[in-house]
């Protein structure tokens, strides 16, 4: 956002695109969509005043928050706009959908192919449901923090963002609330118990990249679970024999026999260890087909 301009008549955001273009976004009274004139008149009223020269699309929208009690009814599953509205206020009603869609498919994938374990087809309504009821808490309190009519507290409000918005720790928190980065399935029933005090990535956590060694490159494109083990210091593991893991992929600092595992990836400087919390005995991790660790067990 370029910048958010407050009134006695409502905001006015101003979104920065390609070349002189600028997305802007207003609150008004009227329901039906202003012509450029109007918007003209809007601009001028509550900025410091720019020239329109015209525009590509005048739309309107209404906000609404909603959510289904329910994301799944025998075969029915509800995802995206379907399952939940919310105000655009953080641009997140697009990313929370296709990460409904990203959570439910192998899900669906693996009930296809291997029967349908309610347990799996279940835990798509406790993992994504609390995402969404969040992502509307949230949106709905920045809209009415962004619409508040009463001069004072529009004051204070002004005072308050100015301050917090110049923090790099609340910008870097901001961003990570919207981008939706940090969402996280801990409580689901269908992974392993974490320790909540932990700082190290646990169940129901998205397993995190290690750029040094391009883990993601490995994981990605996996239909099914992926189980990656994390060698001790100057070990290599042997792959387990467990019902429905996909592939093997080693991570070690040593020489590792390649015929024995799906995937090798040489970590001599043991980054993806540190990452991972795993210390000097290794571990074993269960990656979910959309990235989330399923389960974890460390060597003692
Ligand atoms: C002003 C505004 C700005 C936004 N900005 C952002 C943003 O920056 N980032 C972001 O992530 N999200 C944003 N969103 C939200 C985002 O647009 C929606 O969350 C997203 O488009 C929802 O996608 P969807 O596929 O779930 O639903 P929809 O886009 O509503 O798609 C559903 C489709 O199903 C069709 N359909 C309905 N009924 C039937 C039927 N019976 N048979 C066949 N087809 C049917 C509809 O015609 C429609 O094409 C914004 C929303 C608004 C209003």
């Amino acid at each position: 956002m370029h910048t958010f301009f407050t009134s006695d008549a409502g905001p006015l955001m101003a979104f920065p695109m390609l070349g002189r273009r600028l997305r802007l976004i207003g609150q008004l009274d009227a329901p039906a969509a202003p012509t450029l004139e109007e918007l003209q008149a809007i601009v001028d009223h509550r900025t410091t005043g720019f020239r329109l020269e015209s525009a590509r699309w005048i739309t309107s929208f209404e906000t609404h928050h909603a959510q289904v009690p329910c994301y799944r009814v025998g075969r029915g599953f509800l995802a995206g706009d379907a399952a939940h509205v919310h105000s655009p206020a953080g641009g997140q009603g697009m990313n929370t959908g296709i990460q409904d869609a990203f959570n439910l498919g192998w899900k669906l994938a693996q009930a296809a192919t291997e029967g349908p374990g309610s347990a799996l087809l279940d835990s798509y309504h406790a993992e994504r449901h609390p995402v969404a009821a969040h992502v509307i808490k949230v949106t709905t309190a920045t809209t009415d923090a962004g619409t508040v009519t009463n001069p004072l507290v529009r004051r204070l409000r002004n005072c308050g963002v100015r301050v917090a918005s110049g923090l790099s720790p609340v910008a870097h928190m901001l961003a990570e609330e919207t981008e939706e980065t940090r969402v996280a399935y801990r409580a689901s029933p269908i992974v392993g118990p974490s320790r909540r005090s932990h700082r190290s990535p646990q169940p129901g956590d998205a397993a995190p990249e290690v750029a040094a060694v391009s883990l993601h490159n490995m994981l990605a494109r996996a239909t099914g679970p992926t189980a990656l083990y994390i060698a001790g210091r100057g070990q290599v593991p042997e792959p387990i024999a467990a019902r429905g893991i996909q592939r093997h992929v080693l991570v070690a600092d040593a020489e590792a026999p390649t015929s024995a595992f799906d995937g090798v990836i040489s970590d001599p400087d043991r980054a993806v260890a540190a990452r991972y919390g795993t210390g000097k005995n290794g571990g074993l991790f269960v990656i979910r087909p959309d990235g989330y660790i399923a389960s974890r067990s460390d060597q003692r």
